[in-house]
């Protein structure tokens, strides 16, 4: 594991709640792994500490086994990249490049050629006499990822680097940063708020929530088999259905799904359901079915290729589902209506 961090503590304001509240976590080596979380989560204020920008109340930062919690940052090995390029503008991209080398009295040769192997890294090669001003957004960035990588590092440590980035240019980002990542191997700490982005280019995700880990695990573990209510909706936005273990069952309702074999009987649940994982029909009498519910659509959302439905169940619960735009059409139901929700039962978890 070449980044550990054990009961990380940081209080700005005496008497207010910690930005990062005894944080515990492993970054596996030569992997990325995302802190994904809302804003205000803690995510940067935990990068900052494992960077060596701040100085935490409490805990540990282990870089390669290392005690690097006091330790000033040129000394910890970390290449950082920030969401706001921060490039020195009267610098040229090669002089920019260089600026972490030069800091470190890397002699002129070697940085020269350390300059010139990373532009091409980065696929830059032909703009290094170019001002960051002459650039493009996506460019600028990739020269910040040249620089934070000239120092030869240990561990990559990225705070949202996409976030001021156009979709378009965000989205070719991440692929390209997918392939850096396949050709360096660096063990990478990546923030951001975008759960498509942590669960697309991370093999490990750390999901905080008011200055704590909810949840941490691989993709699939956070996606499939969320922790916490808060976890469900944050990741892929499902609906939490409250109910009880009846007769080996998870009942919310007229809806039972298989309950969890430790379960005790008469014990309360949550349930998670995908926005794509219930189907819509008109509400027919006596078609009524253990994945079977009826709702109320409270209120309709059209986003671009489908529609999003807001149902209210009659045990008060709100649940989300995501339609087709052609589904949707020829479903033909408004807000008000009664219809018929069919939950994909083996995708629900409880
Ligand atoms: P995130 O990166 O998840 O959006 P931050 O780490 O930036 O979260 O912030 C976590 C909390 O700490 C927020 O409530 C924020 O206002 C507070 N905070 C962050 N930095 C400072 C600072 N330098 N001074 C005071 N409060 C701060």
């Amino acid at each position: 594991m070449s980044i550990v961090v054990e009961q990380l503590a940081r209080r700005f304001n005496r008497g207010g709640s910690p930005a990062v509240s005894k944080v515990s976590f492993q970054a596996p080596e030569g992997a990325i792994t995302s802190l994904l979380g809302p804003s205000g989560a803690g995510k940067s204020t935990l990068l900052r500490l494992i960077a060596g920008l701040e100085i935490p109340d409490e805990g540990r930062v282990l870089i390669d086994g290392v005690d690097s919690t006091q330790m000033p940052v040129q000394q910890r090995g970390v290449g950082v990249v920030f969401q706001s390029y921060a490039l020195f503008k009267h610098l040229t991209v090669r002089q920019n490049v260089a600026f972490g080398l030069e800091v470190r009295r890397v002699p002129k040769a070697e940085r020269e050629a350390r300059v010139e192997e990373m532009l091409r890294m980065v696929q830059l090669e032909h703009l290094g006499g170019r001002y960051p001003g002459q650039l493009s957004g996506g460019q600028r960035q990739r020269v910040a990822f040249a620089r934070a990588l000239a120092i030869r590092p240990r561990v990559l440590l990225l705070d949202e680097p996409f976030g001021a980035l156009d979709t378009r240019v965000r989205e070719e980002l991440r692929e390209w940063l997918h392939a850096l990542h396949e050709r360096t191997r660096l063990t990478t700490l990546l923030v951001t708020h975008d759960q498509q982005e942590a669960l697309e280019i991370s093999q490990h995700v750390v999901v905080l929530s008011e200055g704590r880990v909810a949840q941490a695990g691989s993709p699939s573990d956070i996606y499939d088999r969320p922790a916490s209510p808060f976890v469900a909706s944050f990741i892929g936005g499902a609906s939490v259905l409250r109910g009880h273990v009846q007769a080996g069952r998870a009942a919310m309702g007229a809806l039972s799904v298989t309950a969890p074999a430790a379960a005790r009987e008469g014990e309360p649940v949550h349930a998670f359901v995908r926005p794509h994982d219930i189907k819509l029909a008109k509400a027919v009498a006596g078609a009524a079915s253990a994945s079977t519910a009826t709702g109320r659509v409270e209120r309709l959302k059209p986003v671009g290729g489908y529609v999003k439905v807001f149902l209210r169940l009659p045990s008060g619960d709100e649940v989300t589902v995501e339609v087709p735009r052609s589904e949707f059409d020829a479903l033909g139901v408004a807000e008000g209506d009664s219809v018929r929700a069919d939950v994909r039962s083996a995708t629900v978890f409880v």
